[in-house]
């Protein structure tokens, strides 16, 4: 069973064209989709991920041009965590300094390397340098070599007031298990999982609470099969008293979402279909793809986006 972990990771972002050329250009990652908010066509909706956005490799933002700053705090995601290889390290703390992005000093974690920054809406992500990774297939198009790529998500960390009930959900619903304790953080994996296999649950009693806005994750989604998923809800529903949303076809994959008990929105993603299901391969995030839905409206919404640069 392969469809463990993290599927992607959402977050709020400002202006879309900031957001795309850092993605992209600094970070190297692939647009593998460029769509819009399907629940607000007026914004667009911002696939990165590896070369063929496979599911644990997926960032994806909602870009607000004039959307006000989001505070991290208690019931929300507090890093998002990227895997780059071992050797790479020195390349990638170069490149931050030479682009003039602000980071912290490499600290280690979990026995892990880790390189952390700020993106430009103030969004905490961070580089995790692995050994034997070096091998997987890296995207690259132009500034990253292939060789230094981003390959997909590590893990995030999550800012609760009480770790408990979340870790509940985590174990016994999303399928990771207790691995290690750093102190106040508790790292969760799931095994099976290549990418986006680890959930950090930081114990944080007495922070304020997080508010939604531009630089904060908006969800957390995990991966399942059509059955796992169905699965997942009803052990929700009947055994933790957690309601789900029923499922949404969210085009590239179809979603249920709940709010974990910690707070922070959850969402349970099917593999299916994936990112090729309305473009060639080669050509993902090169075109606006619009749902069957809102093609009848696609000049109008394409009036309303602002352009990408
Ligand atoms: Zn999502």
């Amino acid at each position: 069973m392969d469809h463990t972990g993290i599927h992607h990771v959402t977050a709020i972002a400002g202006p879309a064209s900031r957001n795309l050329d850092f993605y992209r250009h600094t970070l190297g990652m692939r647009l593998v989709k460029k769509t819009v908010n399907f629940d607000d066509p007026t914004t667009y909706h911002l696939y990165f991920g590896d070369e063929t956005g496979q599911p644990g490799s997926i960032l994806t933002f909602f870009p607000w041009e004039h959307a006000a700053a989001g505070r991290v705090g208690i019931g929300e995601t507090q890093e998002t965590a990227f895997r780059i290889p071992q050797a790479s390290l020195g390349f990638w703390t170069h490149r931050l300094l030479s682009a003039g992005i602000a980071h912290e000093t490499p600290f280690q974690r979990f026995g892990e390397t880790v390189l952390a920054m700020k993106d430009p809406d103030g969004m905490r992500i961070s580089l995790v340098a692995l050994a034997g990774i070096e091998n997987e297939p890296g995207w690259s198009d132009e500034e990253v070599p292939a060789e230094h790529a981003i390959r997909g998500l590590h893990g995030i960390s999550l800012l609760l007031e009480d770790t408990g009930p979340t870790a509940a959900i985590v174990t016994d619903v999303l399928g990771f298990r207790e691995m290690d304790r750093e102190g106040t953080l508790t790292r969760y994996v799931a095994e099976e999982a290549g990418v986006g296999r680890y959930v950090d649950l930081h114990h944080a009693g007495g922070f304020l609470r997080g508010r939604s806005g531009r630089g904060t994750v908006h969800h957390v989604a995990f991966r399942a099969d059509e059955e796992g998923q169905a699965r997942m809800a009803r052990r929700l529903t009947e055994e933790h008293g957690i309601p789900t949303t029923e499922q949404k076809d969210r085009a590239y994959f179809r979603s249920v979402y709940f709010r974990e008990p910690g707070g922070v929105l959850f969402e349970i993603a099917t593999d299916d279909p994936g990112f090729a299901i309305d473009e060639p391969a080669d050509a993902l995030g090169t075109a606006l793809k619009l749902p069957k839905g809102l093609e009848p409206h696609r000049a109008e919404i394409e009036k309303v986006l602002p352009p990408l640069g």
